[in-house]
């Protein structure tokens, strides 16, 4: 996303979203307003300092915006999980300092979100500053929802913007209470790139249609892998997934992590997908993660006794990066094998290649998925494909369902 200001030019065509985002606001509903914004400021933390700034960052462009219409930004976000109480660990306060040095405009840190104190400061805000409370997982009604609580959140601001893609699977009061009573409520520019690019996938998506999966939570994505058996031209699967589906059809699998409830519902997609799907045609084996010195390549019936499989092989890498030079679409989620560890991370960045190239030769490339965005930022790649997705289970809930909560509580457009 361009740094730079904002908004970031005109929304892109061909898909549109059905939802009002903060583009859709006029300068009058803006100017001198309280914006109650939320954010995803659920930033990693090391000894109390913020160790990754990304989602901060990534919130600019709406605050900007904001700011440039004189428009006063109130801030939500959790941070962790901290169970409905306050914990020092999880205090959003480090992040103010953080903010105003990304934003270059002054942040103040204004204490628990559902206090009166917290709703004198929104009024008191002057032009260009920026108010940001306190962990909203704190508060007891946040995750269940509570309308009392959403109810006082919602005075915090005169309209509402919800900028926190990552958080919008969740039915939380910062998320959909707050939208019972506060209006107008719209996406955040974060949100409109999101669900501009998630959507594309969903609608109609120029083909070929590739699909690559992995990783190693198939239990998590079984829903996701039915829509695409039924949708993509193309379902490759690598990763600790490609085990389960090797084993649901019978091959051995030695020490391999394999999910032995999911083996039903691998046999059922495999059987869907019929052609469609392409398992790895060969593996990187080892004894196991820290033995890289011995790893060797074999065929998927040949995965011996003692041996893991972690990582797609050679000629499995040639051949999944050849459907994706000829896709004009292309989805990935979930590494190709143990890419942390560096003798098993080449199926992935020789994906995360691939879908770099694909992106050059004008396909529409999406990365989603926590880990997946990792490898491709790892792999240099981030840039060049088309949308990197922040919003790990949010996005892949999308994807499988294509409605979230958050979504569906903003404004029709
Ligand atoms: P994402 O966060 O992108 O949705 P997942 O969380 O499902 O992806 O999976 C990522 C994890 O899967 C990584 O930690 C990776 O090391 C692991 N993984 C991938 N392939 C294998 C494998 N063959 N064996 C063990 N772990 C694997
Ligand atoms: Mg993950």
């Amino acid at each position: 996303m361009s740094e730079s200001g904002c908004p970031p030019g005109p929304a892109p065509e061909p898909h549109r979203i059905v939802k009002r985002t903060l583009r859709d606001l006029t300068a009058a509903e803006l100017f001198r307003q309280r914006a109650l914004v939320r954010v995803d400021f659920n930033v990693p933390m090391e000894d109390g300092r913020v160790a990754d700034a990304t989602r901060v960052e990534a919130s600019l462009p709406t605050l900007r915006h904001l700011l440039k219409a004189e428009a006063h930004p109130v801030l939500l976000s959790h941070l962790g999980r901290p169970k409905g109480t306050p914990d020092p660990r999880y205090s959003l306060e480090p992040v103010a300092d953080v903010l105003s040095s990304r934003l270059g405009s002054p942040v103040a840190f204004g204490g628990p979100a559902d206090g009166v104190d917290a709703v004198a400061a929104s009024r008191a805000l002057a032009g260009g500053e920026v108010l940001l409370l306190e962990n909203t997982r704190f508060l007891p009604g946040e995750t269940s929802d509570d309308d009392t609580l959403a109810e006082r959140l919602a005075e915090l601001g005169d309209f509402f913007v919800n900028d926190a893609f990552g958080s919008m699977h969740r039915a939380h009061a910062s998320t959909v209470g707050v939208t019972r009573h506060l209006r107008p409520a719209v996406a955040g520019f974060l949100v409109e790139a999101e669900l501009l690019a998630l959507g594309r996938l969903l609608e109609s998506p120029e083909r070929p249609f590739v699909v690559a999966l992995g990783g190693a939570k198939i239990a998590d994505k079984v829903e996701l892998l039915e829509r695409f058996a039924e949708r993509a031209d193309r379902l490759l699967v690598g990763g600790a997934m490609a085990n389960t589906f090797l084993a649901a059809r019978g091959d051995a699998t030695g020490r391999s992590l394999v999910e032995t409830d999911a083996l039903e519902a691998a046999r059922q997609i495999a059987e869907r997908a019929g052609e469609r799907l392409l398992l790895p045609t060969d593996v990187v084996v080892a004894p196991g993660p820290d033995e890289g010195a011995s790893a060797e390549v074999v065929g998927p019936g040949e995965i011996g006794e003692d041996r893991a499989a972690l990582d797609i092989g050679p000629r499995t890498r040639e051949r999944f990066g050849a459907e994706v030079a000829g896709a004009r679409t292309f989805f990935w989620n979930g590494p190709m094998g143990l890419f942390e560890r560096e003798p098993f991370q080449e199926g992935t960045v020789a994906l995360a290649r691939a879908a770099g190239e694909a992106t050059d030769g004008g396909a529409f490339t999406v990365v989603g998925g926590g880990d997946s965005a990792a490898a491709v930022r790892r792999a240099g790649m981030a840039d060049r494909v088309s949308h990197v997705s922040t919003g790990g289970g949010a996005a892949l809930e999308y994807l499988a369902s294509g409605s979230l909560p958050g979504v569906e509580a903003l404004d029709d457009a």
